[in-house]
């Protein structure tokens, strides 16, 4: 049980895997008014970068669980780095049906709605560990403008226009789930690039260090049409965002 080995290769010199920045990640933090020791629990937590900086920096305490082996490994070396083991855990398995076994302050999903097959089915999974009156974050994609074809939605990685919706869209079907939505920080096309860009470099000092390896022919293509591909569509097309949200 253990993510895909190409995401780490792609995704090997960053700390959050999704299309914020550092400073959005931290906006967020401080959008959220958290009070220390405020208990997170943080489904597909990544390299924890979440948890880490917002233990640091507001006094939260939580776990986070992850599928794969490598990111868990440098959430715990983070924690470690900033100070912070004693606050925050990490845990390597399957996120999927994970439920807390206290309530939380504030349960989290970013960039993971698969995990409960889709945002109606994560809202349902993370309200299974949160308190009541607590905070929601949802990681998600959806379209800045609508895709012209299904082969643009492709291109962005999507299996097809249905599988997001408009910014306004996706906010009423959080109020449909019975959810309000109190706060949110959306990416934007540099945060983006932060994040697509930031994979070619990281492929291509993979491929210097590694002509023979099984994956190194994907990389190779990988490296070569990505660029392209991303300016042509995911940067055009595809938004993406955290939003907060609480019971009604
Ligand atoms: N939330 C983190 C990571 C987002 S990337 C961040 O924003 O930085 C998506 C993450 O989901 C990856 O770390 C991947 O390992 C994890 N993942 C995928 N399927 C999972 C599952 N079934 N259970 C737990 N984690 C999963």
């Amino acid at each position: 049980m253990d993510l895909p080995r190409i995401f780490t290769v792609r995704e090997s010199s960053h700390r959050i895997h999704n299309p914020f920045t550092p400073g959005k990640l931290a906006a967020l933090g401080q959008a959220l008014h958290l009070v220390p020791g405020s208990r997170v629990l943080d489904l597909a937590s990544g390299a924890g970068e979440m948890l880490c900086t917002w233990a640091r920096d507001h006094g939260v305490v939580g776990t986070g669980v992850d599928i794969s082996t490598v990111f868990t490994e440098q959430a715990r070396a983070r924690a470690a780095e900033l100070g912070v083991t004693d606050q925050v855990t990490f845990v390597h398995g399957d996120a999927s049906g994970y439920v807390a076994d206290e309530p939380v302050d504030l349960a989290a999903c970013v960039g993971a709605t698969w995990i409960g097959n889709g945002v109606a089915g994560t809202t349902e999974l993370l309200s299974r560990s949160l308190r009541p009156g607590g905070l929601m974050l949802i990681g998600e994609p959806y379209w800045r403008r609508t895709p012209p074809d299904e082969e643009t939605a492709k291109a962005c990685h999507a299996t097809g226009i249905a599988d997001f919706l408009l910014l306004p869209d996706q906010l009423t079907q959080f109020q449909d789930l019975g959810y309000d939505v109190v706060e949110m920080v959306l990416a934007d096309q540099d945060s983006w690039d932060r994040y697509a860009a930031a994979q070619w470099l990281n492929m291509r000092r993979w491929l210097d260090r590694n002509m023979d390896d099984e994956l190194a022919a994907q990389v190779r293509v990988e490296l070569t049409t990505e660029p392209a591909r991303y300016a042509r569509s995911t940067r055009e097309y595809l938004g993406w965002g955290v939003f907060a949200l609480m019971k009604r």
